[in-house]
């Protein structure tokens, strides 16, 4: 059991060095450049596109106004 267990343990570790080698940036990078993040300025929650974080402002903000799209693509 023990010696499987460490197998194991030995296979995330390649993995993760594997992951590494091919570039531990890359997922942000990819988060950049695939579509900014339309981060809510009151509460700084994340929301994947402009509809839904003006649906966001609508449910969670009423109060306050929903920045132009410009503000977040540019
Ligand atoms: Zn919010």
């Amino acid at each position: 059991m023990v010696r499987g267990h460490a197998k194991q343990q030995a296979q995330e570790a390649a993995k993760k060095k594997a992951d590494a080698a091919k570039g531990g940036k890359s997922q942000l990078g990819e988060a950049r450049t695939k579509g900014l993040k339309f981060t809510c300025p009151v509460c700084k929650g994340q929301n994947p596109n402009y509809k839904v974080l003006k649906e966001h402002f609508e449910n969670k903000h009423p109060k306050d106004t929903c920045p132009p799209e410009s503000s977040f693509t540019a």
